[in-house]
């Protein structure tokens, strides 16, 4: 298991300063966040996709990378918007085959609605997204994770729902804890760690990658991890339990006292004693 952070975590400096902090940490690994603040909406320019691929190379940090996503769905009803998020994980899919980065890291489709009949024609745009897509990865040896995401307008939103995804076209899941805690509360469930860990359980087979970050159970504030009202040890334990080999990643760049901080507590948490 790796342990790491998002690049997130210096947002007030460029993506290439964000990587070099992270290595100086002494982090295992780490996401390169392929969006806001650090990459604009314009096409990501050679020079800069160079010098980050020649500082993670010297940094020697294992690293992962989270697609675009920001105002992109790749279940949208207009084809130029899915054209385009396609496009964009498309060229997140490249980067990372440039930077010998894994996995790929990506969000469902939506819908903004919960009439039936338009969320199923949403869910088959969504699923026609992702079969391009994981065979557009294939063949390049990349490997793309599907997380989970906090609102119901999301496919996948439910662990149920999530499962029947991965296992219908063989995808790799990222689990995202903060997120699927805000989930369970909203299906009614009381012992939401309880349920986060038998859901790990269950995806033990397609369990690949898991971002980490707190929150007090209502809003996705990704507060450091011990900052809002999860508690960690029993998920933590399920993620140990089912032998889980990939990246951990810290994304608790809110209220985050800091990096370091942030790092030393993911360690404790999942290396105690
Ligand atoms: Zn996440």
């Amino acid at each position: 298991m790796l342990i790491g952070l998002s690049s997130i975590f210096f947002p007030h400096d460029d993506v290439e300063t964000s990587v070099r902090n992270i290595a100086d940490l002494g982090a295992d690994c780490v996401e390169v966040n392929c969006d806001l603040p650090h990459f604009s909406p314009g096409p990501i320019g050679e020079e800069k996709k160079k010098r980050l691929g020649d500082i993670l190379k010297k940094s020697k940090l294992a690293s992962s990378v989270h697609s675009s996503f920001f105002e992109l769905n790749l279940g949208s009803g207009y084809p130029e918007l899915r054209e385009l998020s396609c496009s964009r994980v498309k060229e997140c899919i490249d980067l990372a085959s440039l930077w010998g980065s894994s996995p790929i890291v990506i969000h469902p489709g939506y819908l903004p609605s919960f009439e039936a009949k338009l969320r199923e024609e949403a869910k088959k745009r969504f699923m026609e997204s992702l079969e391009t897509l994981l065979a557009y990865a294939q063949k390049r040896g990349a490997e793309l994770v599907l997380e989970n995401i906090q609102s119901p307008y999301f496919f996948g939103f439910e662990f149920a729902e999530m499962f029947s995804i991965c296992q219908e076209l063989n995808l790799p899941f990222c689990l995202d804890i903060g997120h699927a805690y805000i989930m369970q509360g909203i299906c009614g469930n009381s012992d939401r760690e309880y349920e986060i860990a038998r859901g790990i359980d269950k995806f033990s087979p397609f369990l690949s990658h898991i971002h980490i970050h707190d929150n007090h159970g209502v809003r996705d504030e990704h507060l450091g991890v011990g900052e809002g009202s999860i508690n960690f040890p029993p998920i933590v334990e399920a993620i140990r339990g089912v032998g889980f080999e990939g990246k951990v990643i810290g994304e608790g760049w809110e209220g985050a006292r800091d990096a370091a901080y942030e790092l030393r507590k993911l360690r404790d948490l999942f290396n105690p004693g």
